[in-house]
C-alpha cells in the first residue's frame, strides 16, 4: 500500500486512483524567464521520485507538465511587471527567444538529474484557445466580472476556497493585500484574463471575445492544460509549497467554477530549499544552477544523492559542504556496484534469499511511506554493508533500489584508464624517482586536464577520474 501526505486532507492517503493501475499526474512547470536554480531542481527531482515510487508499486503514470511561457507577473499576482516580458527587456531578446532559452535549460539540467521526462510537456502560449473556452465556462456558471483591466474570479463564490492552504480566510485575503487593485471585488479575486493596458505593445498578447488584445492570468493555464490532457478527474496534483495558498487555491477554484467538483483528488507540495541557511536570491548571490555544479566539478547525480537524504516534507539547507559529503556518498555507492559487477558470482543460499527477502520489503515499507527516502538510503547502506549477500544479488537489489533513486548505478562500469594517461602517470614516477619534482608535477598537473587525479598510496599512485573525488 502506497501512502502519501495530501495537502488538502492533511492526512497520508493510500493512494487509490480512479482507473485501476493508471495514475494520471500534473506537475505545475517552470517559469520559464530565468535560470533552473537548485530549489526547482529539488522539487522536481522529488517529483520524479513520486513518479518512479508509483512505477515501482506498479501503476502506469501519465505525467503532464506545463511550461509557463506567459501570464506569471512578479509577486505572483495580478498587478506586478510580466515576468517574461521585463527578461526579454532586459536581455534585448524576445520574449519568446528568452522562453525558448530557459525551456531547453530546464530540460537539460533534468536529463543532468536523471529525472524522467513528462510524458506530455504543454507550453501555456500554445494553449489560449483552451484558456479563454474555460473562461467562457466561468463566466457562463456565473463566477467571473469584468473590470477595465481584465476579466476577474469571484472568490467569494466558491464556498470553501480556503480549504487547500487552510489558512483563515482573512489571513489569505491579508496576503492578496499587497497589491491594490481598487476595481476587485475582494482581495483573494484573481484575474483570468487581462487586457493589454492602452498605449502599451506586449510581446505576447492575444485576441479574445472580451477585448481585442490580452493575455492570460497564471493561474488558468494549469487548470485548462490539465483538463485536457488528463480529464476532470485528475489523480495527483504537483508543485512546490510556495503555490498553496494562492496558485493552486486558484486552480482548485476554477476547477469547481467549471466542473461543478474538484477535479483534484490529491495535491502533493514539496518543502523549500534554502542556501546556507537563507532563502534564494540573486541579491545574496547564492541563486546557483547547474553551471555553478559542473564549474566546482561536481557530477549533477551527488546533488540528486543530496536530495534524497531529506524528506521532501521538510526543508533542506543545501551547503557546498553538504554536496561534497554527497558525492563521496554516491562515489562510495559506485565503487561497490563496480566490486560487485566484477566479483564472482556466488550461490545464493537460503539464508541469503530471506535477508534479500527482507531487504526489499524494509525498502518498499519507506518508500511507500510517504516517500521515506532516508530510511530508503539506510536501507540501501545496510545492504552495501553486509558481508552476508553475495556481490551478485548485492548488485541486483542495488539495480532494483535503483528503479526509485535513479542514481544511474545500472551505467556504473569499471572505470577505463586511457591509455595516455596510463604514460603519464608512468612518466610521472620516472620523474618523481630522478627527484625531478618540477617535472613530476607538471605531469601530475597535465593528467589532471585530461579528468584524471593521481593518487599517491602505499602500493603506489592510484589513478582515479577527477569527478569522483572530492
Ligand atoms: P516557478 O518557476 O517559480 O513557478 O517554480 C517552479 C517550481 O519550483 C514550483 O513548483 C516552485 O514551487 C518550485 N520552487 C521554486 N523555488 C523553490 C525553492 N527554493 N525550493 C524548492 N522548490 C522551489
Ligand atoms: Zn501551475
Amino acid at each position: 500500500m502506497f501512502k502519501i501526505y495530501n495537502t488538502l486532507s492533511r492526512k497520508k492517503e493510500v493512494v487509490k486512483p480512479i482507473k485501476a493501475g493508471f495514475v494520471g499526474m500534473y506537475t505545475c512547470g517552470m517559469t520559464v524567464y530565468d535560470h533552473t536554480h537548485l530549489g526547482h531542481m529539488r522539487t522536481y527531482v522529488n517529483t520524479d521520485i513520486l513518479r518512479r515510487v508509483l512505477e515501482y508499486n506498479g501503476f502506469k503514470v501519465k505525467q503532464v507538465e506545463n511550461v509557463t511561457d506567459v501570464g506569471h507577473l512578479f509577486g505572483d499576482r495580478d498587478m506586478g511587471k510580466d515576468k517574461m516580458e521585463a527578461a526579454a527587456k532586459k536581455a534585448k531578446k524576445s520574449a519568446w527567444e528568452i522562453a525558448k532559452m530557459y525551456e531547453k535549460e530546464f530540460f537539460e539540467t533534468m536529463d543532468a538529474l536523471n529525472v524522467k521526462r513528462p510524458t506530455i510537456v504543454c507550453r501555456a502560449t500554445e494553449h489560449i484557445k483552451e484558456m479563454i473556452e474555460l473562461v467562457k465556462r466561468m463566466e457562463k456558471n456565473g463566477f467571473t466580472y469584468k473590470t477595465s483591466d481584465g476579466i476577474y474570479f469571484d472568490t467569494t463564490k466558491i464556498k470553501d476556497y480556503n480549504k487547500l492552504s487552510g489558512m483563515p480566510l482573512d489571513k489569505l485575503r491579508e496576503g492578496a493585500r499587497v497589491e491594490i487593485n481598487p476595481e476587485k471585488r475582494n482581495p483573494t479575486d484573481f484575474s483570468l484574463w487581462k487586457f493589454t493596458p492602452k498605449g502599451i505593445k506586449r510581446q505576447m498578447e492575444w485576441e479574445s471575445p472580451w477585448a481585442k488584445k490580452g493575455f492570460p492570468g497564471w493561474h488558468i493555464e494549469c487548470s485548462a492544460m490539465s483538463m485536457k490532457y488528463l480529464g476532470d478527474r485528475i489523480d495527483i496534483h504537483t508543485g512546490g509549497e510556495d503555490h498553496i495558498p494562492v496558485h493552486h487555491t486558484n486552480e482548485r477554484a476554477q476547477n469547481i467554477a467549471a466542473t461543478g467538483h474538484p477535479v483534484v483528488n490529491l495535491w502533493f507540495h514539496n518543502a523549500f530549499l534554502k542556501v546556507e541557511g537563507r532563502k534564494m536570491s540573486k541579491s545574496l548571490r547564492n541563486f546557483f544552477w547547474m553551471k555553478d555544479i559542473k564549474d566546482r566539478d561536481f557530477d549533477p547525480l551527488s546533488l540528486r544523492y543530496l536530495f534524497l537524504t531529506g524528506h521532501y516534507k521538510a526543508s533542506l539547507n543545501f551547503t557546498w559542504e553538504s554536496l561534497k559529503a554527497a558525492s563521496i556518498a554516491l562515489e562510495k555507492l559506485r565503487q561497490t556496484v563496480r566490486e560487485s559487477q566484477t566479483k564472482q558470482k556466488v550461490g545464493s543460499g537460503e539464508k541469503s534469499l530471506i535477508k534479500i527477502k527482507q531487504y526489499q520489503q524494509k525498502f518498499l515499507s519507506h518508500i511507500n511511506d510517504d516517500l521515506n527516502m532516508p530510511k530508503a538510503l539506510a536501507v540501501m547502506w545496510k545492504l552495501v554493508k553486509d558481508k552476508n549477500v553475495s556481490p551478485q544479488e548485492k548488485y541486483n537489489l542495488l539495480s532494483d533500489f535503483d528503479r526509485v533513486f535513479g542514481l544511474g548505478l545500472e551505467e556504473v562500469k569499471k572505470i577505463k584508464i586511457p591509455q595516455r594517461v596510463k604514460k603519464l602517470v608512468q612518466l610521472r614516477e620516472e620523474y618523481r624517482k630522478a627527484g625531478d619534482f618540477k617535472g613530476a608535477d607538471k605531469v601530475r598537473k597535465e593528467v589532471l586536464e585530461l579528468g584524471y587525479k593521481i593518487e599517491d598510496t602505499k602500493e603506489g599512485p592510484k589513478v582515479k577520474k577527477k569527478e569522483n573525488i572530492k
